[in-house]
């Protein structure tokens, strides 16, 4: 059909379009690239969801630690891999005394040298001190 498009009638005679080959594989070379865009996406996903409980774990850890070794890391973060305990490696370690919430890109709420994500976690750290002394 493709190199003598007149000489029949052929979608009478029911003869698919020319360059069907072509277009198949046109076809296909899209959908392998849709599914390379899927994947990919997926990829993306499984990161982006790694990096957030990697977050969760160095929360807790933090939030885990005693004032004592909080201050040690504020002061300097090389003792994190010397801390007991703490097989996860921190990162970020400006983070909220109490929750561990991290403390980037916020204007943290400080008394005394603690640092909290909330005046929720300030009063509470506060008062649980208080309660010590
Ligand atoms: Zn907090």
């Amino acid at each position: 059909r493709g190199e003598q498009p007149e000489k029949y009638d052929y979608d009478r005679a029911q003869v698919p379009g020319p360059l069907t080959a072509e277009m198949e594989a046109r076809q296909a070379e899209r959908r392998q690239a849709q599914k390379a865009q899927r994947k990919q996406r997926e990829k993306e996903k499984r990161e982006a969801q790694q990096l957030l409980e990697q977050e969760e774990d160095e929360k807790r850890c933090f939030a885990l630690l005693s004032d004592r070794e909080k201050r040690a890391l504020a002061a300097e973060r090389r003792l994190a891999s010397q801390l007991k305990d703490s097989s996860a490696t921190l990162t970020n370690t400006r983070r909220c005394w109490l929750c561990g919430e991290s403390l980037l890109g916020r204007i943290p709420f400080h008394y005394l040298d603690f640092s909290f994500c909330s005046t929720n976690c300030l009063r509470t750290h506060r008062q649980a001190n208080a309660a010590l002394s």
